[in-house]
């Protein structure tokens, strides 16, 4: 019977020792909550992109792709209310000086909350039952106060056109951003979504876990645009869509599930939040966050458009974004810039928006656990990630049984076939039950060995990594049954 993952160590273990991840700037000690995706990891964190993209991208009618840049004109994150509003709240331990986030911390009394609310919560929240999680004495916080989360940087050389920017805490606002320019310059018409992967942003308060929580990290996101009145729906739609994608992909269903979140949880805009949750071997409570898929109306495009015309007061005062304030909202406002004129429905509206926002390294890190499998094989101890073929950085390892007879020579013209079509790798070394091993480790679906009998009828095994079970197959139909099996 086959041992799923017990604790996180043994899969960071396996992760350093096979390549997948690395913590950042090893060789200095290390950068904390920094990781570096290595030859294996960079190929499985792509393959979750890629999956990605095909499934909300290229499979569909209605949605668009963008790649934004990741510093943008300050005065976007005015508007989205991050310069104001994007901090968590913490509270110090008296006795060991740790800050923790107060929605992270867990005792017996006090108000429970659970996720980020950025910087809505209440500052006078009853913190006496609670337990500092360093060092665990219980009720010794000093009062909760918000932490900034956003990364700033300078940008220019000059006085004159130096000013503060923020590295993006999320994709989302550049797609806002965009949202006039892909309109005019594509024929899509509401209901329609824009797609972005990449990089975002915060420094938060507490990391550790792994990739699960880092200051640098990766999201993949969507904004929705639908008429007002069928954002519900569109908001069923994409819960059921995006469970689905974790679902086909492998994921076990057991260890998935949706967290509605409760009215007081909710960002003050938006009219309904879900979080998808994955059961994760670690953390306060294993179920955690991967994917949010909010109902965020009409309120982000409605804001930039008070951004729009807030420019030049953010000019006069010196370009201080933290001291501009928006213009007031004026009546028109639904006939504003970010409006569309439906020909269908005859009317000018703003757009209602259904956001699912997933993490690419947190679903990376999901893949990983839920494919880590340790098995007794012959009394020996067998390491396997049963990765969807889709995902595995290795679809087929290619091996001569010897070095000898020209074996590795009929090998390598294979693997040169193969290659053409799926990532593939060329082993030699040591014997080939010690490389279907490492195969194993590394989760490639398919091995083929050339052997002795090649040479006579040529026909190779072909090894599958779950059943572990070789078949005879004729090196003719090697792809053709590949393609098939790999389905792609
Ligand atoms: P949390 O409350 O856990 O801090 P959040 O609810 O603020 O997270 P969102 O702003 O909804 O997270 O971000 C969308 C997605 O981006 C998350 O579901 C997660 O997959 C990913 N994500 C957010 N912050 C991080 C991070 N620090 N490290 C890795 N992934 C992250």
């Amino acid at each position: 019977m086959a041992e799923t993952l017990k604790s996180l160590d043994e899969l960071v273990s396996l992760c350093k020792r096979r390549g997948f991840i690395f913590q950042s700037s090893d060789i200095y000690g290390g950068l904390a909550s920094c990781y570096d995706y290595g030859p294996l990891g960079v190929e499985l964190k792509r393959n979750v992109k890629n999956a990605w993209w095909k499934s909300v991208v290229q499979m569909r009618d209605d949605m668009v792709g963008l790649d934004c840049s990741i510093l943008m004109h300050p005065m976007v994150w005015k508007s989205s209310g991050h310069v104001d509003k994007f901090a968590d709240l913490v509270a110090e331990c008296k006795k060991c000086n740790t800050r923790t986030r107060v929605d992270h911390l867990q005792g017996t009394e006090g108000a429970e909350t659970t996720h980020h609310s950025h910087g809505e919560e209440q500052e006078h929240t009853d913190l006496s039952g609670k337990v500092c999680p360093s060092c665990g004495t219980t009720g010794q916080f000093t009062n909760p106060m918000p932490f900034k989360l956003m990364f700033e940087t300078q940008m220019g050389a000059n006085v004159e056109d130096s000013m503060k920017v923020y590295l993006r805490p999320e994709t989302a606002q550049g797609i806002f951003a965009n949202f006039r320019n892909v309109m005019d310059s594509t024929r899509i018409k509401v209901p329609f979504g824009i797609a972005q992967v990449g990089k975002s942003f915060r420094n938060e308060v507490t990391t550790k876990a792994f990739i699960f929580r880092t200051r640098e990290f990766e999201q993949m996101e969507i904004e929705f645009f639908c008429q007002p009145g069928t954002d519900e729906q569109w908001w069923e739609h994409w819960k059921e869509q995006r469970m689905q994608w974790y679902l086909d992909l492998g994921i076990r269903r057991e260890n998935l599930k949706f967290r509605p979140h409760a009215s007081d949880e909710l960002a003050h805009y938006a009219k309904a939040c879900v979080d998808i949750e994955y059961r994760f071997p670690f953390g306060q409570g294993d179920w955690q966050e991967l994917e949010g898929i909010a109902n965020r109306t009409d309120y982000d495009l409605r804001q930039h458009q008070r951004g729009m015309r807030s420019v030049t007061k953010w000019f006069e005062s010196g370009r201080n974004t933290e001291k501009t304030s928006l213009v007031e909202e004026p009546e028109d406002w639904h006939k504003g810039p970010l409006s569309f004129f439906d020909d269908e429905a005859r009317e000018r509206y703003i757009p209602y928006v259904i956001e699912p926002s997933a993490g690419a390294d947190r679903g990376t890190l999901a893949f990983l656990v839920d494919a880590y499998a340790e098995e007794e094989v012959r009394g020996e101890k067998r390491n396997v990630l049963r990765f969807h073929p889709k995902l595995a950085p290795i679809k087929v390892g290619v091996f001569p049984l010897v070095k000898k007879e020209g074996m590795p020579e009929r090998a390598k013209a294979i693997y040169n076939d193969l290659r053409g079509y799926f990532s593939c790798f060329y082993d030699e070394k040591s014997a080939v039950g010690r490389r279907y091993r490492r195969q194993d480790e590394a989760g490639t679906p398919y091995c083929v060995t050339v052997d002795g009998q090649t040479a006579e009828d040529n026909t190779v095994t072909l090894r599958d990594r779950d059943s572990m079970e070789q078949t005879r197959v004729s090196c003719d139909k090697l792809l053709g049954l590949l393609r098939e099996k790999l389905d792609m």
